[in-house]
């Protein structure tokens, strides 16, 4: 009984209602298991995840209702790039971050800085009649996490005007997904040189 009460006390109320607001966007329990998501933190854990969702287990999530994307959770969003459509959708994403917070995506944004980009890249797409499948939050997350590690960029390309997308991972060529040219601080340069 002791020990019950002390593990329930482990997580704050709030905590459990920001935990199911995000598996209501459509975050996987996965990603919330095993990604830091808590400043100065560690992982929340399988077990803390499986007993806040546990609650709310009987009622349907929003991302259910609406149709949002939750799957699929990609830990390596770059590797998923192979075409045109995918780079175009990606960079939708991209810019979204960088208006928001500069070059700031480059050091380390929160999971609530990832949710408030995903928002206005919702936003965006949904204006015109987009086609192409939307990336789900917890890829999001993992873009940022690719930011990070120096492993994407969000170069400028001067033709077009915006910023998108570049992966090392990425599967065709790091370019604007409009013109194809090389846009500033994209990769390219860097690529030649190592091969
Ligand atoms: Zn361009």
């Amino acid at each position: 009984m002791h020990k019950e009460i002390k593990r329930k006390s482990a997580r704050l109320p709030e905590e459990t209602l920001w935990i199911h607001y995000l598996l209501h966007i459509g975050f996987t329990k996965s990603l919330l298991s095993e990604a830091k998501i808590r400043k100065y933190r560690r992982e929340y854990g399988r077990r803390s995840i499986n007993r806040a969702s546990d609650l709310i287990k009987d009622s349907q999530l929003a991302f259910q209702i609406h149709g949002w994307p939750s799957l699929p959770s990609n830990k390596e969003p770059g590797k998923s790039v192979s075409s045109l459509n995918t780079l175009t959708e990606f960079s939708f994403l991209a810019s979204a971050m960088y208006y928001l917070y500069k070059e700031r995506v480059y050091t380390s944004l929160s999971i609530a800085e990832v949710v408030s980009a995903y928002e206005l890249y919702t936003n965006i797409r949904s204006i015109h009649e987009n086609k192409n499948k939307q990336i789900s939050p917890s890829t999001a997350f993992y873009v940022a996490r690719e930011l990070e590690l120096d492993i994407a960029l969000i170069p400028y390309c001067n033709n077009c005007n915006i910023r998108y997308y570049s992966s090392a991972d990425q599967h065709i060529k790091n370019a604007c997904p409009f013109c194809r040219e090389a846009g500033e601080g994209d990769f390219d340069d860097q690529k030649n040189w190592t091969f």
